[in-house]
């Protein structure tokens, strides 16, 4: 299968383009985000994997989908293998949620000067408003590897849990304020996913582990009701 366009929807500093690729003409819309660390290899690798293979077809999408693929949402702390962006701002504390704050502890976590403020996360909001996706799924690494779900969920997380054999968490352990789960999953009701992947686990064990688990998150909602969206 090859992809049916690329859209681009921002820049990054470096002049990098943050842009989908789109896969399939179904109904169901599905957008699958990786980079938003750019020190979280472990999932931007699986994502630009899974468009790979999509395009070898060695996997395959339900007809009823379309997939929307950001592989790398944070270009140029991929390239630099840093967590934040240029300006050194944690781009999932900088979603322009209702419980935004700019206060932070750690200089890891820094949410910027105001909320929204970043042309990763514009490019995110605009991708959003325009896939309309039904469900979101991004790829992240944490020494605590789980599946984070966000928004009325669960039920996707405990299903994606007994595929990857992870816990499945409706709440990471410590406050996320401006982060994509809160924005798009609690806020909105669009079930977001948040999957931690073991940190520095290799890309073929990753592969392996969580291959099951994304195809079933993208295909979930085609056999099971949709919660209702809000906003
Ligand atoms: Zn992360």
């Amino acid at each position: 299968m090859k992809p049916l366009g690329q859209r681009v929807f921002g820049k990054s500093h470096a002049g990098l383009d943050i842009s989908t690729n789109r896969y399939g003409t179904g109904q169901l819309s599905v957008l699958l985000i990786g980079g938003v660390h750019g020190d979280e290899s472990e999932g931007y690798i699986f994502a630009e994997r899974f468009e790979s293979e999509l395009q070898k077809d060695k996997i395959k999408l339900p007809d009823e989908v379309v997939l929307h693929v950001c592989a790398r949402l944070n270009p140029d702390g991929c390239k630099a293998n840093r967590r934040t962006n240029h300006r050194n701002v944690d781009l999932n504390r900088n979603m322009p949620t209702k419980d935004w704050t700019g206060e932070f502890t750690n200089v890891r976590y820094y949410p910027g000067p105001h909320a929204g403020s970043e042309s990763e996360n514009q490019a995110l909001l605009a991708m959003i408003q325009e896939t309309r996706p039904s469900v979101i799924l991004s790829l992240h690494s944490y020494e605590n590897p789980m599946v984070n779900f966000n928004g009325e969920s669960e039920d996707l997380g405990k299903a994606m849990s007994e595929k990857n054999g992870l816990p499945a968490k409706g709440d990471i352990g410590y406050p996320t304020p401006g982060s994509l789960g809160t924005y798009a999953g609690w806020e909105r009701n669009i079930p977001t996913i948040t999957l931690e992947i073991l940190r520095g686990q290799d890309p073929d064990t990753v592969w392996s582990t969580h291959l099951g688990g994304v195809e079933l998150a993208i295909g979930y909602y085609l056999h099971h009701k949709l919660p209702r969206r809000k906003g």
